[in-house]
């Protein structure tokens, strides 16, 4: 667990102790995890392991998290690292970034990495101004006039049209270049994918020529590439922004900067497959729609939007290429567990409906009547399946196969096997053969999610339990009790007595107690019975509380030490250690008689 053993980094004083005690872990982990109050914690499920109940608490008190059942914990920074699969440092500056906290600059940061931040802010900077430019051609410019109409044609007015940043690139060739050559230099402009370099002659022109341009923002709401519709007949229909340095396309879903808030709220996200049509979704008064910009969805952009919803409503072009990229991405989204319907919307006449063409045509609540209805995918893929000749035998088969695939994606082994007599039913599956596939299927899985690891369920006494909570939370006398249990070496022997003893050793320093850095000194299923300790219902602990478990403790090392003494005597040692065993009996028995 390299994550957790970097937990206690925020030293006292740094920078990253600032940011930790700046940061609320409540709203940090809801950046990730959909979490509900319960009681005076927070609950949700755990992003770390399959689950359908609740098994992940946060605490706002103790500013920790704790997994019931895969035992991962910690503080933010944890969180943070096992999330974004990133190192410490990185933690630190992203968590700083999402509380506005300023980063101070580093000395240790390489001049190569502070020139590519650099080039990387400049590329911002830069699309912003293209931005500009693309906005004021369409407004202004006599060809932009065509634009305009087109952009009417498609029912998009002037709200709209400056509520999406919908712009113009003109026909010339070089426009946005000379517009912004006096800025850039020429190896910035090349990198911005926006300006291309002739192979041949090695001249700069326009990427987008004659195209209306979209602006493509990453998460965060900056703008880090463009998609452009060509106007007239030109090929290709769309064209995107290449990869750049702050664009990647499989990280970035369009419209994800506005839908989160929306996607968070319902809990649901609409998947369509371009920006028009996000952009008819959206203006339908559903905010919650993104668009994975006319490639099939990819695993990171899954993982985006898992940040927000585990509900998609997949709704792709219902042509060839649609089904395909519709089928694609079911496949990604059940590996990832996503509750996934589907909405392939009726056609219009002889025309296939995409979301676009539909809400012009039929009108929002038309579109939103149909979104409530869209069923679950695998009555979509099974109405798929039965467009298949299945009077034969060989057809079923194709039928199955198409099928099977899906069923195995599901993580859930019931709902699998659930499925798989759906299918069967709807197919009129009466060959034992395939009905025989179609339960192995369900039954295995290749790709099987790890399953729970055993929960820790070890019986540590109540008093050991209450020990631990009181060196934790208690301020005020923790290290006064610290001393007590030191002295008496009350906790040796004790199936608890790595973690008191790492207690002791921390309240003994002065220092405030921190869980995370405790439990980093634990061993795994040590630190696991710390954490649910921690997250008990516990009142505040009394002084009066600490001495009688102090006393049980001396009550018990007193028992433990006559069992010792009974069994020494029982092995008859000669006269003199035998006289000296029994006086030790009498007093141990004395002791136990008085604290009764
Ligand atoms: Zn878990």
């Amino acid at each position: 667990m390299a994550e957790w053993r970097n937990g206690g980094m925020a030293e006292a004083g740094s920078f990253a102790e600032k940011v930790k005690q700046q940061a609320d872990i409540v709203r940090m982990v809801g950046e990730y995890v959909r979490l509900k109050k319960t009681g005076k914690d927070f609950s949700g499920l755990c992003p770390f392991h399959q689950e359908k109940t609740p098994s992940f608490t946060v605490s706002p008190i103790k500013q920790i998290f704790y997994c019931f059942g895969c035992g991962k914990g910690g503080d933010v920074y944890n969180f943070v690292m096992a999330m974004e699969k990133c190192e410490f440092p990185e933690a630190v500056k992203l968590i700083a970034e999402k509380c506005g906290i300023a980063i101070p600059r580093s000395k240790e940061r390489s001049p190569e990495e502070r020139k590519e931040n650099q080039r990387r802010a400049l590329l911002v900077e830069l699309h912003r101004e293209a931005q500009t430019f693309f906005v004021k051609q369409l407004e202004g410019m006599l060809e932009g006039k065509a634009a305009r109409a087109y952009l009417e044609d498609r029912g998009l007015d002037e709200d709209s049209i400056a509520r999406f940043g919908i712009g113009y690139a003109p026909s010339g060739g070089d426009a946005l270049l000379r517009h912004l050559k006096h800025k850039y230099d020429e190896k910035l402009l090349a990198e911005s994918g926006l300006v291309s370099r002739d192979q041949s002659a090695g001249r700069l022109f326009d990427r987008f020529r004659r195209r209306i341009t979209f602006p493509i923002s990453n998460d965060s709401g900056k703008i880090v590439a463009f998609g452009a519709r060509a106007l007239g007949d030109d090929m290709p229909k769309y064209l995107n922004s290449p990869e750049t340095p702050i664009y990647s396309k499989s990280n970035v879903l369009y419209h994800m900067d506005r839908a989160k808030e929306g996607i968070r709220r319902q809990d649901f996200a609409i998947l369509v497959e371009g920006y028009m049509d996000a952009i008819a979704v959206a203006r339908a008064g559903i905010s919650n729609v993104v668009a994975s910009c006319g490639t099939s969805l990819a695993e990171s952009q899954i993982k985006l939007l898992g940040r927000f919803t585990r509900r998609v409503i997949v709704n792709y072009d219902p042509d060839t290429a649609g089904q395909t990229a519709t089928e694609r991405s079911l496949s990604l989204l059940l590996e990832q567990d996503f509750e996934v319907r589907v909405l392939a919307l009726p056609p219009l006449g002889n025309k296939k409906a995409d979301p676009d063409l539909f809400i012009r045509e039929m009108g929002a609540d038309a579109y939103l009547k149909l979104l409530k209805e869209a069923p679950p995918y695998v009555d979509y893929l099974i109405a798929r399946a039965r467009q298949m000749d299945l009077t034969t035998g060989e057809g079923k088969l194709r039928a199955v196969n198409f099928l099977l695939p899906y069923v195995q994606k599901i993580p859930n082994r019931l709902l699998r096997s659930e499925w798989a007599s759906r299918i069967a039913q709807h197919l009129r599956l009466d060959e034992p053969v395939l009905r025989a596939a179609l339960s192995k299927a369900a039954a295995d899985r290749h790709s099987e999610v790890r399953t729970q690891p055993e929960l820790v369920g070890r019986a540590a006494k109540p008093v050991e339990r209450r020990l631990i909570r009181m060196l934790a939370d208690a301020e005020g006398f923790r290290l006064e009790l610290a001393k007590q249990l030191q002295n008496a070496r009350l906790y040796h022997g004790l199936e608890t007595e790595k973690i008191l003893s790492a207690l002791v050793i921390a309240s003994l320093s002065g220092q405030p107690v921190e869980a995370t850095e405790v439990g980093a000194l634990l061993e795994d299923r040590d630190r696991r019975l710390l954490f649910e300790i921690l997250f008990e219902e516990a009142n505040e602990p009394t002084w009066e509380e600490a001495m009688s478990c102090i006393e049980a403790l001396q009550h018990r090392q007193a028992e433990r030490e006559l069992a010792d003494v009974q069994r020494s005597i029982e092995a008859n040692p000669p006269g003199q250690e035998l006289r000296g065993l029994l006086e030790k009996k009498q007093e141990l028995m004395r002791r136990l008689a008085a604290a009764r």
